[in-house]
């Protein structure tokens, strides 16, 4: 018998009226003969409004505390979503994170799973039951409610999925699929209809909202079958799986936007040995996230070195910086808000050349400056502008021809855009 884990995300059991639909699809999906287990968010914008109140109550953090609040969130969801499906007539259990032995570390806010303790859930599945699991939180080795950071019922759900061995995880969202870009930016991104675990790990690395980073990682170390598709449609979405010769031939996946990162600039740094060390240890001790980091060609014994990191880290940083410039002996700190990180994604660039030409050359016939380039061997990354990121992901998404169909590669490619052509991906060209 099939067993099947299903997300569904806070837009989908924003109100009673969706509550009682995603009960509708999750009965039928158990009456074609799958044990479900499903996982969901919080109501809409029920965890935001929960920050809100805890910062109109205090301006400290209080982590424990705060999970304990915003853990609520899904127990609301959880019980109202078994409630409808029971009123439907089948049999349903709702489990918080704890019930559901979902154990993490002592990490509150951002809490990793280290085991799930499936036999409650498994229990329940083997009775007939339909199973309800709070996302998003879990129980730490200290017994303490923990939460596993924004967008976390992903995790959950992936993590569930593999402990369960599920045929598939099906993510539950308010778009049906995952896109060659926003398709709030660029009108005619095109639904990507499979991509690898490494892709999905570094479009949503890379800014792609559609699944949390670490669900990706669980879902590639465990290799569980992940199909995002929409809650509002009965249409197939975008599988996330291993990599098949399909995908290593289509060059390019996807563009990927981030604007929550800052630019720093630790200006007029002394070059010699250690000093890398002795800039980025501090931050790292701190906790900083950083992202990309340049270091300039150095120019009468002193160099620029610039980084980005997450906003959200800016104010933790900023002491810190001011220790390290002060110890170095640079002179100045600068950060910049203003910036936005484009990422292109794709399998195929590993063997393939000028794709990063192509992309510098989009951005330069869009007349968009440069300010920092990172890559890895499936992706390239640009900081810009925050103000020309919509023209820089249309204008890349445009120079790749992304809206057709799927571009593959010919057989013997001499130049990135020149041997393009574009094929069906439903294997009509295999
Ligand atoms: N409710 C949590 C959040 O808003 C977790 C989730 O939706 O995945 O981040
Ligand atoms: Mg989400």
């Amino acid at each position: 018998m099939a067993l099947i884990v299903q997300k569904y995300g806070g837009t989908s059991v924003g109100d009673a009226t969706r509550i009682k639909r995603v009960a509708k699809r999750i009965v039928e999906t158990a009456a074609s003969g799958a044990k479900v287990c499903v996982v969901v968010s919080a109501m809409g914008d029920t965890t935001d409004e929960l920050v809100e109140l805890a910062a109109k109550v205090t301006d400290r953090e209080h982590e424990r505390e705060m999970d304990m609040l915003l853990t609520a969130g899904e127990r609301i969801s959880m019980a109202l979503l078994s409630m409808a499906i029971m009123d439907l007539g089948r049999d349903a259990i709702s489990f918080t994170g704890s019930q559901a032995g979902i154990v993490t570390d002592t990490a509150h806010g951002k809490a990793k799973i280290i085991e799930v303790r499936a036999r409650r859930v498994l229990e329940a599945l083997e009775q007939g039951k339909i199973v309800i699991v709070a996302g998003f939180q879990g129980v730490s080795t200290e017994f303490d409610v923990t939460t596993l950071g924004r967008g976390g019922s992903d995790t959950t759900a992936v993590a569930l999925a593999a402990a369960l061995d599920a045929d598939v995880c099906e993510i539950y969202t308010d778009v049906e699929g995952v896109y060659t870009a926003d398709p709030r930016l660029v009108p005619g991104a095109r639904k990507l209809h499979a991509v690898s675990y490494e892709e999905m790990l570094e479009l949503s690395a890379s800014g792609a909202k559609v699944l949390m980073v670490r669900s990706v990682e669980y879902a590639r170390n465990y290799g569980v079958l992940v199909h995002v598709r929409s809650s509002f449609s009965g249409n197939e979405g975008t599988w996330v799986r291993e990599e098949d010769i399909r995908m290593e031939q289509a060059i390019i996946s996807g563009i990927a936007h981030d604007k929550s990162e800052a630019k720093i600039t630790l200006v007029a740094v002394p070059d010699h040995p250690g000093i890398a060390a002795r800039v980025f240890r501090p931050l790292a001790d701190a906790g900083i996230n950083i992202d990309m980091i340049v270091q300039n060609a150095s120019h009468d014994g002193s160099t620029d070195i610039f980084f980005t990191c997450p906003k959200s880290d800016l104010q933790r940083a900023e002491p810190v910086l001011e220790q390290i410039r002060e110890q170095i002996g640079a002179a100045g700190v600068e950060t910049d808000p203003d910036i936005a990180k484009i990422s292109l994604v794709g399998a195929g660039m590993k063997t393939h050349p000028g794709v990063a030409a192509d992309m510098f050359d989009a951005l330069a016939e869009a007349g968009i400056n440069i300010e920092i380039i990172s890559t890895s061997s499936i992706r390239i990354s640009c900081v810009v502008r925050a103000g020309e990121v919509e023209k820089a992901v249309q204008a890349i998404h445009d120079k790749f021809e992304l809206s057709d169909e799927a571009v593959l590669r010919e057989e013997h490619p001499e130049t990135a855009t020149g041997q393009l052509k574009a094929l069906r991906v439903d294997g009509s060209n295999s």
